[in-house]
């Protein structure tokens, strides 16, 4: 069982493996439990929601209240995701990212 994981840019079409993906996240959106990814090919950002082994991308809408609509999910069964007193920790093949509300 090979772990690679490939998450295609739904801007570009350029896929990043998930450590690359990861590592282009930031901020933690806590209202909506997403992070923001911006694309390394093209600059493009969308909102990702991380589970329990799952990834999912999408973008955000108002309607009254903000929302996430997940355009694509991505099952990663190796992938962790804690909850942190100030943001998340997602642990993917002995590495940890740790993302936090942004400030802005
Ligand atoms: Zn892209």
């Amino acid at each position: 069982m090979n772990g690679d994981i490939y998450i295609p840019c739904w801007n570009c079409g350029m896929k990043s493996s998930l450590e690359t993906f990861l590592n282009h996240c930031s901020g933690y959106w806590s209202l909506l439990k997403t992070v923001h990814h911006t694309c390394p090919g093209c600059g493009s950002g969308s909102y990702v929601q991380f589970l329990m082994g799952e990834v999912r991308i999408g973008y955000t809408y108002a309607a009254g209240t903000v929302h996430f609509s997940p355009e694509e999910t991505i099952d990663v069964p190796e992938l962790e995701r804690h909850t942190l007193e100030n943001g998340i920790s997602v642990c993917f093949h002995d590495r940890t990212w740790t993302f936090t509300p942004s400030d802005e």
